[in-house]
């Protein structure tokens, strides 16, 4: 039997009950288990499913999945059932629910109790910032897991560094504002800033920034070749060498049996839609996703369904059902015939698809997204030139950097953010031509060679940066050699990281 000390470390990990969060912590937890380390990923019940893929992942050993139950609605104001983002009524409910997640804190601290052997660290999304008083009380270092970019990273870092929110909230919605202090010009006007500086999610932020602000190091879903001078002035702004870049974990997913049940149950059959796939050209089919929390209205869907048939190429289109939008989708679907028009050369995909599994097949050509951290990187993994439809948050940065830094998309112009809540204000803000003409240039337009080309090669990089002893395996190595260390030298006080990185707000 090993010695205690020769026991490998025990990672918590605490993700956020939401998609674009969960998926990637359950992926992470996949890296740590193949790299020698103990898991256990704590989440609730009604999103055992979601991350189902861990049950049957061949280190399953090393890997435990924990229940607390979510707080009673009674208590949390969250609507009964409503355990994961993408199940509330509205977005405007997200920070109530946010709010609730901090109910957990007391059934974290006993589960913490009972683990044995006990975590070395806890690993804790940005958005729980409770997790700290845990990892306090127990005296262990919390790592904090961004899947965002650097570049997104280091803007919120340099509004804040440069005391420029007020200015830019009394700007007209014209004006463009060139972002501080970042390596290129990254310009920006107020209303696409306009989620980011909301009073109720600037209250959000500050709390996580001062957790993040106390935590030992930070884990970012990137690979160091994607953004380096990002990346640079990132660490250089948190003032900590503790900035692992472990990604694209998504490239965990190595089987098709792993990328068919990443996040859940597929509304589609994956059989079908692999011979589906198959029966396509290389490159010639038009995927578009936005995303698990898409709150856009149904009208604003319909100008991408009619710019998907408008084409004439094949296409895959991913309808999010939200209690909003699913009744006057379908009476479209219905009434209008769209599915009995295009389906010789069209799939329609009610609820949740398979996405690494599609944009991973050489029949992918285009990727219509919302920008989430999470599909920006699986697209550019799998080398699939996106359109870029940002909605809200880091988004509108991710789009600079699919259009402007990397070139390896363009942009379905998009000129406002949407807020939680206020999705029928913002309205149809592309129309079915502008998203036409935006998919024929990324599949066919000028300089659309040189897009895959560099696609082709930051694909490669990121794969590269996966094997083992490339840069994202070198760096979790050292991230569980770093714990390893804290382990065998007991309870101390752990470095604090510079700079405020996940908000701009003071
Ligand atoms: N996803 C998926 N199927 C869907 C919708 C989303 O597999 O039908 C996955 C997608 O691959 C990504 C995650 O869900 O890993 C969404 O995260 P992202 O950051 O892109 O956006 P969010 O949903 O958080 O806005």
């Amino acid at each position: 039997m090993a010695s205690k000390s020769k026991q490998p470390p025990h990672f918590l990990l605490i993700p956020l009950m939401a998609q674009g969060h969960l998926i990637p912590m359950a992926d992470l937890a996949k890296l740590l288990a193949e790299n020698g380390a103990r898991v256990t990923l704590i989440t609730t019940p009604q999103n055992t499913s979601r991350v189902n893929s861990l049950l049957s992942h061949p280190n399953r050993s090393q890997i435990q999945v924990l229940h607390l139950q979510f707080p009673p609605h009674q208590q949390s104001g969250v609507p009964q059932g409503c355990e994961n983002c993408d199940s509330l009524p509205s977005l405007s409910l997200l920070p109530k629910f946010l709010s609730a997640t901090s109910l957990l804190c007391r059934a974290t601290e006993d589960l913490f109790q009972q683990l044995s052997p006990r975590p070395s660290c806890i690993v804790s999304d940005t958005t729980l910032p409770w997790t700290i008083k845990v990892a306090h009380k127990f005296n262990v270092p919390r790592l904090v897991f961004y899947s965002f970019s650097s570049l997104y990273l280091l803007s919120m870092a340099n509004l804040r560094a440069a005391g420029v929110i007020d200015k830019i909230m009394s700007a007209s919605e014209s004006e463009v504002i060139v972002m501080p202090n970042l390596p290129d010009k990254v310009e920006v006007t107020k209303p696409q800033l306009i989620f980011t500086l909301d009073a109720e999610f600037m209250e959000l932020t500050n709390e996580m920034n001062k957790a993040d602000q106390a935590s030992h190091g930070i884990i970012l879903n990137s690979f160091d070749a994607l953004e380096p001078n990002y990346l640079e002035e990132l660490k250089k702004a948190t003032g900590s060498e503790k900035l692992w870049c472990v990604g694209p974990v998504s490239l965990c997913n190595r089987d098709t049996a792993d990328k068919v049940v990443r996040g859940g149950k597929a509304a589609i059959d994956e059989h079908e839609c692999l011979k589906w796939l198959d029966r396509q050209q290389p490159g010639s089919v038009v995927y578009a996703a936005l995303g698990s929390l898409c709150n856009v209205v149904a009208a604003q869907i319909i100008e991408l369904g009619l710019a998907l048939e408008a084409l004439n190429r094949p296409f895959i289109w991913v309808i999010r059902q939200t209690e909003a939008t699913k009744n006057q989708l379908e009476k479209w679907l219905s009434e209008s015939g769209f599915e009995e028009r295009t389906k010789v050369r069209g799939l329609v995909v009610r609820g949740w698809a398979p996405q690494v599994l599609i944009l991973s097949h050489p029949a992918a050509g285009a990727f219509v997204t919302h920008c989430g951290w999470n599909s920006t990187i699986e697209g550019i993994t799998t080398g699939v030139p996106m359109v870029a439809w940002p909605l809200f948050a880091d988004q509108i940065f991710n789009q600079r950097l699919i259009v402007q830094l990397l070139k390896v998309g363009v942009s379905v112009g998009v000129e406002r953010s949407v807020v939680w809540g206020g999705e029928e204000e913002v309205g149809v803000q592309v129309k079915m031509e502008s998203i036409r003409d935006a998919i024929e240039k990324v599949m066919d337009g000028d300089g659309n060679k040189e897009m895959r080309r560099r696609l082709r090669d930051l694909a490669e990089r990121a794969k590269a940066a996966m094997e083992e002893g490339g840069s994202s395996n070198l760096n979790l190595k050292l991230l569980i050699e770093d714990i390893t260390q804290i382990k065998a030298q007991g309870p101390r006080k752990y470095p604090i990281i510079k700079l405020l990185v996940s908000s701009c707000h003071t």
